[in-house]
C-alpha cells in the first residue's frame, strides 16, 4: 500500500470541522479589523525565499523543497507567506493606489524539518499582514487581534512573548558585541554557526545545537542596544499593550528565525504543547518591501499555527462541535417522508436539522438523537399525522409541547430559537 510521505498528513472528517471552525473565527474577526483576504500561489522563485528570509537561515539552509522545474528555473514550495505576500504588494503595485493595506491568508507551508508532534513538513497558516504603518500602535492592534482570537477560541493558556530587534541603524553595534563572543567561543560552535558567526551573527542565536546553545548562554541583549527611535517604538508598544490589559513577558533571547525581522517581534507560547510551544509569530519586517525592489514602506504581520493551534482547541473539543439543534424521530415511512421535507426545509432557514433514515423504532430514534446531542427531539408517527401534530421534546428539560404539523419548519424556528 502506499503511505504517506513522511511529515505529511490527512486532515479527516471529524477533524476537519475544527479547522474550519477556526479559520472561520479567524476570518470574521479579522475581517472585524479591517482585513481582507489575499490567496498566493504556493510555489514561487526560489531566489524570492533566499533573498527574503535569508541565505543563512536553517529554513533557506537546510528545510526548503527546492527543485528544478522542466525547464530547469528553481523553484520552492514555500515555507512562508510573508515573502509571497510581499512580492503581490510589490508587483501589482497596489501601493500605488493606497500604501495601507491589510491582508490575511490562511493555506499550507513546507518546510523540512524533522517531523514530530507538532512539527510537520507541511503545515498550515493563518497569515496576516499589514503594510504602509509604521506607528507602534498598529504593532499593539496586531497583538491585540490574535489574542482576541485565543479567547474566542477558548485558548487561556497564552503567554505573550516579545523582544525588538532593532532596525540597521542600531544592530550593527549588537551584531559587533555578539561577534566579540562568537570570536572566544569559536570552537564550541558548530560548522553551520562559524560560518554564519562572520556573515549573520544574529542567526546563532537561534541555532539549536547544544553547544551554540551553550556558547551563546552569556549572550548580550540586543535590547540594551537599542537606538533612540527603535526604543521609544518599543515603550510605546509596552506601554499600549498594559493600557490593552494584554500582559506579556520580554524574551531578550528571542530572536525568531528569519533575517527580515525589525523591531517589535512576537510569539504567543503556550504550555498545553510540550517542546513545540510557539502557537504563532511575527513582527514587524519595515525593510523587506524595499529590499525586494518596492517602495519604502514599513510592514508587520504575523503566523499562526494552525496545527498546533487545532491541538489545543481540541482540548475543548466538546463545546465547540456543532450539534443538531432538532432531530426528527420519525416512525413509518410517510412521516419519515414528511420529515425529510422538513429537515429540508430547516437547513434552508439555518437550523440544524437531522433524522434517522433506516426505519428504526422509537427507542432506538431517541438513543441517536441523545448520541448526536441534538437539543430538541420532534417526534412524529401516524397518529400525529392523523391528528395534524407533533411532539417536540426539549432533551434537556424533558419538557414536551404538542405543535401543529401546518408550517412546521415555522412553528419549530420560533419554538427553538
Ligand atoms: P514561523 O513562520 O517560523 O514564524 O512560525 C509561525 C508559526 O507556525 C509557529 O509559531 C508554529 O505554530 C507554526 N509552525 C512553524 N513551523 C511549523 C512546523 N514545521 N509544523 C507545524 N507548525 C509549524
Amino acid at each position: 500500500m502506499i503511505q504517506l510521505i513522511r511529515g505529511f498528513k490527512d486532515i479527516l472528517p471529524g477533524e476537519t470541522e475544527l479547522w474550519r471552525y477556526i479559520e472561520e473565527t479567524s476570518v470574521s474577526l479579522f475581517e472585524d479589523f479591517g482585513f481582507q483576504e489575499i490567496r498566493v500561489p504556493v510555489m514561487e522563485r526560489t531566489e524570492l525565499f533566499q533573498r527574503s528570509i535569508g541565505e543563512e537561515t536553517d529554513i533557506v539552509e537546510k528545510e526548503m523543497y527546492t527543485f528544478p522545474d522542466r525547464k530547469g528555473d528553481l523553484i520552492t514550495l514555500r515555507p512562508e507567506a510573508t515573502a509571497s505576500v510581499v512580492r503581490s504588494y510589490i508587483q501589482h503595485k497596489m501601493y500605488a493606489k493606497d500604501p495601507i493595506r491589510k491582508f490575511y491568508t490562511i493555506g499550507p507551508m513546507f518546510r523540512r524539518e524533522r517531523p514530530q508532534k507538532g512539527r510537520y513538513r507541511q503545515f498550515y497558516q493563518i497569515n496576516a499582514e499589514v503594510f504602509g504603518i509604521e506607528s507602534p500602535l498598529i504593532d499593539v492592534q496586531l497583538i491585540l487581534m490574535l489574542v482576541t482570537l485565543f479567547s474566542k477560541l477558548l485558548v487561556t493558556d497564552i503567554e505573550v512573548h516579545m523582544n525588538s530587534l532593532g532596525c540597521p541603524k542600531c544592530r550593527p553595534k549588537f551584531q559587533e558585541a555578539l561577534a566579540g563572543l562568537m570570536l572566544s567561543a569559536k570552537d564550541k560552535l558548530c560548522k553551520d554557526c562559524r560560518r554564519r558567526s562572520e556573515k549573520n551573527p544574529l542567526r546563532v542565536l537561534d541555532c539549536k545545537v547544544p553547544s551554540c546553545r551553550e556558547a551563546m548562554a552569556g549572550a548580550p541583549a540586543i535590547v540594551d542596544f537599542l537606538c533612540p527611535e527603535c526604543t521609544r517604538h518599543f515603550e510605546t508598544v509596552k506601554e499600549m499593550l498594559e493600557k490593552q490589559n494584554i500582559p506579556f513577558v520580554i524574551d531578550k533571547r528571542m530572536v525568531r528565525g528569519l533575517d527580515y525581522y525589525t523591531r517589535t517581534t512576537f510569539e504567543l507560547q503556550t504550555g498545553l504543547l510540550g517542546a513545540q510551544n510557539a502557537v504563532a509569530g511575527g513582527g514587524r519586517y519595515d525593510n523587506l518591501v524595499e529590499a525586494l525592489g518596492g517602495p519604502a514602506q514599513p510592514a508587520i504581520g504575523f503566523a499562526i499555527g494552525i496545527d498546533r493551534l487545532v491541538e489545543i482547541v481540541a482540548l475543548n473539543k466538546e463545546e465547540l462541535v456543532k450539534k443538531p439543534d432538532v432531530f426528527i424521530a420519525a416512525l413509518g415511512e410517510e412521516s419519515m417522508n414528511r420529515a425529510f421535507e422538513w429537515i429540508c426545509g430547516l437547513n434552508l432557514e439555518g437550523i440544524r436539522a437531522d433524522m434517522d433514515f433506516s426505519g428504526k423504532n422509537l427507542k432506538p430514534l431517541m438513543k441517536r438523537a441523545d448520541k448526536l446531542g441534538a437539543e430538541y427531539v420532534l417526534i412524529v408517527g401516524e397518529r400525529e399525522l392523523e391528528e395534524g401534530s407533533a411532539i417536540l421534546r426539549n432533551m434537556q428539560t424533558k419538557d414536551q409541547a404538542v405543535i401543529p404539523i401546518n408550517s412546521i419548519v415555522k412553528n419549530i424556528k420560533e419554538k427553538i430559537r
